[in-house]
Formats: structure tokens, sequence, C-alpha cells
């Protein structure tokens, strides 16, 4: 059913295809080919407009063989820096980069799965219903492809989103997310001949970050501060430092109480320090995304999975992908796993037949939506 020589082949290409966020001009036009040498109609829509990128998203349509929903297979086309030049290294079933750059199998992975799928279910000719492809832009940057898509392209309101790790997991929650950036002002003077004349934006700031809750807060929340920059010299006191972070929840409530202190952990320390002022800016990423167990989409593709004996159980993550979004705009999908591993890593690596289980299932899941369910 599934051709595991022709779906490697494919991901070896389309790794070996550079494709950072906002550039995903070329592996664009490689997938549009595919997807009208498999029978679909292909158009890009004008969210690389709103994103200042090279191309759109891609939505490629397929015709049904089988009256039934269409249904929506989707992965993201950019991949993380470093991920120019990528040289895949292959040892039997593991490929893995070689250790220069990130591998792309985020999600380049899924874009195989996809492309796998529907190939073989064209081949064989199934009775499968009509079958929307999205391949996104810009998901590394905060889901910007999925948030900019012309929804009004797709007819497909439900379907699977190709983005995490573990294979046999089906991820139905993940959490939300909110950027935090702050800027502590203090004021400069020679640290020799006036200390007292300046006020230490580090020392405020680090006053801050002490009283800070950060890292795992609860079981459904964590918080980061990620970079920090200040100061100009040992000999002045530093008058500007600015930190960037961010939290993240599954419960929406708990996301706003966590982002809520980590601001007036700021304003608290700016507050015991005459002359300091901060600036604290949050800014919503995404939305968490948790679909039901008895959710249709759900309960297909669990079917499914069963069908060819590769069961699926459902897990949360621990991040963001295009499903956040698309759940949030009228479309119920959950995301399967690739079998993709340390990822955003140079060590990056995924096994072909983890990448092949996922295709057997998608193609049944194909199968069991032209079946009408
Ligand atoms: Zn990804």
């Amino acid at each position: 059913m599934i051709q595991v020589d022709r779906l490697k082949s494919l991901f070896l290409e389309l790794v070996q295809i550079d494709s950072l966020s906002r550039r995903e001009g070329r592996i664009a036009e490689r997938l549009a080919q595919e997807m009208r040498d498999l029978g679909a109609t292909v158009v890009f829509d004008q969210a690389d407009a709103a994103v200042g990128g090279e191309v759109g998203n891609l939505i490629a349509r397929l015709p049904g063989t089988v009256d039934a929903r269409p249904f929506l297979l989707c992965a993201h086309m950019d991949t993380v820096e470093p991920g120019i030049g990528v040289h895949p290294v292959v040892e039997d079933d593991v490929i893995r980069s070689d250790g220069t750059t990130v591998l792309g199998g985020d999600d380049k992975s899924g874009i195989a799965i996809v492309c796998e799928a529907v190939r073989a279910a064209r081949d064989q000719e199934l009775r499968h219903p009509p079958i929307d492809v999205v391949f996104t832009i810009c998901e590394e940057l905060g889901l910007l492809g999925a948030r900019h898509l012309d929804i009004g392209q797709v007819a497909a309101r439900r379907g699977l989103v190709f983005d995490s790790d573990a294979p046999g997991c089906v991820f139905t929650r993940a959490p939300g997310s909110q950027r935090i950036e702050a800027v502590v002002r203090g004021r400069a003077a020679h640290a020799g001949m006036a200390p007292e004349r300046g006020v230490s934006a580090i020392r405020v700031a680090s006053e801050a970050i002490a009283a800070m809750r950060l890292g795992r807060i609860d079981p459904e929340t964590t918080a980061n501060l990620g970079v920090i920059h200040g100061g100009r010299a040992h000999n002045i006191v530093p008058d500007e430092v600015r930190i960037r972070g961010e939290a993240r929840s599954h419960d929406v409530a708990r996301l706003a109480t966590q982002s809520a202190h980590m601001r007036s952990c700021f304003e608290e320390a700016v507050a015991r320090h005459p002359g300091a002022q901060v600036e604290v800016n949050v800014m919503q990423m995404y939305e968490p995304m948790n679909v039901g167990d008895d959710a249709p989409v759900l309960r297909l593709l669990r079917i499914a999975a069963e069908r060819v004996g590769r069961p699926v159980r459902s897990a949360r993550m621990g991040g963001g992908c295009d499903a956040n979004i698309l759940n949030r705009r009228g479309f119920e999908i959950v995301n399967l796993g690739t079998g993709m591993r340390d990822i955003h890593t140079t060590k990056e690596w995924v096994r072909v037949s983890d990448m092949a289980a996922a295709a057997e299932v998608t193609l049944s899941a194909l199968t069991l939506a032209g079946e009408g369910s």
C-alpha cells in the first residue's frame, strides 16, 4: 500500500531544498508540482504579503472518488536555523543530519507522509473523499501561515496536522502561548566617580527575575526567560536591560495569571528603585488547543489506525502547532506524530519506518473518510 522507498526518497529530496521561514518559495514550487502530478488543483493564498515572505500557503484540492465530506491534510514547509545546506546521512532505517544543521524532519517528515498517503490513494484508485492538502509557511515564527490562511479556499473542515515527534501518538491538546518582553531602564553614571547618581538597570532586572516563578509552574503551565541584553561597559552603571521570555499553558486563565505575575515582578522591582522604569509587553502568540476525546475526527483516526494494526493513543504537546490556530478557526484537527526526533537541534533524526507507519494510518483514515465516516 505505502511505498517505503518512494516515501524515503521524497523525504531525502525535500530536506535538501532550503526552506527557512519566509523563504519557502523553492520547496513550494516543488510541492505544487507534486500535487499537480497527483491531479490536484493548486493555489497559493496571500499570506506571504502579511508575513513578508516569498510565497503564500500552498492549497491543493484533489477531487474525491466518492461523494463524501472533504478531508484536510496539513504540514508546514518552513524549517528552523541552522537549516541551510542540509546533508542527510542515511544509516539503515535512520536518517539524520550531518551535525552541522537541523535535518528539517520538522516538518518535512509530515510533508512526505502526506504526499505518500495521497499518492498511494490515487495509484490504487481507492475510494476516498475530496482531499485538501495545505502546506503552510512560517509555522516556526508563531504559526503565522495558519493564522493568515485563506480558509475560503479550503473546503475541508476536519482532518490531520502532521507536526510532532512521537510516532503512534495523536496530539489533541497543546498549550497556548504568550511572549513577554520587558525593557528595564535605570540611569547611567560613572561607576567609580559617581555611582550614587546612577540607577542600575541590571540590579533592578535581577531583583525582578529572582522573585519570578519560572520553569514548570504547574502541570498545565511553563514559563521561561530566554534572552537578556544590557549594559554598556564595566565602568558605567547600566541604564538599560532588555529581556525576552514566554509563558505557556493548556489553561487560558493560568496563562493569563502567569504572564501577569511576570509583569508584576518587574513592576515591583522598579517600584523599589526610584528613577527606574519598566515597559512590559505581553503578546498573545496562540491559544491553547483542546480537542475532546469524543471528537468525530479523533474517533475516525482511532478506528483507521486500528484497522491497520497501528493503534494510536492521544497525548498532549508541550508546544504549539498549526492545529492550535486551525481549531480556533472552525476546523476540527488533531496532530499525528511523524517520528521526527531531537527537533530544533543539529542532532535531529527520524526513522523511515515511523514515517511509513504514519502514512499507513493516514491512508487508512482517507479510506475510512471515503466510507462516509
Ligand atoms: Zn513543526
